[in-house]
């Protein structure tokens, strides 16, 4: 199907990228058009393809699968063996136009901003995070509160967490994980984040701990915070190897350690738009769109952390 661009976001990995650092540049090759969050506008139908028609506003599950390896066929898609990513291993969608297979289509029936359904792919992220276990009347700590941290706070709230800690060392996130309703926010380098999380628990420590910032420090500090039989839920990517003390931080402690990666195909996207729908407002978490010639730009703001989600306007 090929697809006219309405509007795509940048992701974490689009960051590294744009950096070429290490762990980007010894998985994907170059020459290749980025970009993997996004919505467009179905202008060319493949043959056979039904269910579309020309006109219809679509979001993209960026994972292609191929179908056949034995975790496809249990039906466990996102860790398909042979996956293909879109922007990495396929040109992507910071174009024109991109090309992507029907299977991966979401149609979107509810109506939302454009900008908001380029960002249904990470939020598909976070939905996995927070509620790989029912968060309802449980506390919850977010580490990091970067744009899937920013989103997680949203559906925490959303469905019931209480109380919401978010660790965070930057002003400008620390702000808006405040504004997006997050019950208190920390910054780990100025106060003391088990002590306050230990006072505000009354010494039991956190229910469940989302660790989204893929620093060793915070995943250390976040499991020393989690009350024994609690879960905790890995998006963070680290940057190499992690050194924990599993044997006091986790297995003596009677934890439940998920680690999450991508999304569910497809029922967590039903569960985003079921979420959408009834009232939780992911915009918020999209504080500035540029036009996609002014990319630098919207890196820079990255690079420093001073943004949540950035929204790219097509040429
Ligand atoms: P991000 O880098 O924008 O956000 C991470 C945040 O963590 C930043 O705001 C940073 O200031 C904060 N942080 C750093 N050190 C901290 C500390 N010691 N304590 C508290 N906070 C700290 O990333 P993002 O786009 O929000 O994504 C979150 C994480 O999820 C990243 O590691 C990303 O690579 C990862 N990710 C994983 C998947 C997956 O499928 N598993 C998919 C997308 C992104």
């Amino acid at each position: 199907m090929i697809l006219k661009v309405k509007r795509a976001s940048i992701c974490g990995t689009d960051l590294h990228i744009y950096r070429w650092d290490e762990w980007i540049s010894q998985s994907m090759g170059i020459p290749r058009i980025i970009g993997h969050e996004v919505a467009g506008e179905i202008v060319e139908l493949g043959k056979n393809v039904k269910g579309y028609k020309r006109g219809d506003i679509v979001s993209v599950e960026t994972h292609f699968v191929c179908h056949t390896c034995a975790a496809c066929r249990k039906g466990f898609f996102k860790v398909c063996y042979n996956m293909k990513i879109l922007g990495i291993d396929l040109d992507g969608a910071f174009a024109e136009y991109v090309k992507v297979p029907a299977f991966n289509l979401w149609k979107n029936e509810i109506d939302l901003p454009e900008e908001v359904l380029s960002i249904k792919e990470p939020f598909g992220n976070a939905v996995d995070t927070v509620l790989t276990e029912d968060v309802s009347g449980k506390s919850v700590l977010i580490t990091g509160a970067g744009p899937l941290g920013m989103m997680a706070i949203l559906l925490a709230k959303h469905s019931g967490a209480y109380p919401v800690f978010v660790s965070e060392v930057k002003d400008y996130r620390i702000n808006k994980a405040k504004e997006l309703g997050a019950d208190y926010v920390i910054n780990p380098l100025k106060e003391d984040l088990y002590e306050i999380i230990m006072e505000k628990t009354k010494g039991e420590g956190v229910d469940a701990l989302l660790e989204m910032s893929g620093n060793e420090k915070a995943l250390e500090e976040g499991l020393k915070c989690t009350a024994p039989n609690g879960r905790v839920s890995l998006l963070g990517l680290f940057e190499g190897k992690v050194n924990v003390d599993l044997n006091n931080l986790i297995i003596l402690k009677n934890l439940r350690v998920y680690g999450i990666t991508g999304r569910e195909m497809f029922s967590t996207w039903y569960k985003i738009d079921k979420l959408l729908e009834s009232g939780l407002e992911l915009k918020k978490v999209i504080t500035h769109s540029f036009k996609m010639e002014e990319i630098n730009k919207a890196m820079e703001l990255m690079e420093k952390g001073e943004c949540g989600k950035i929204s790219l306007i097509p040429f």
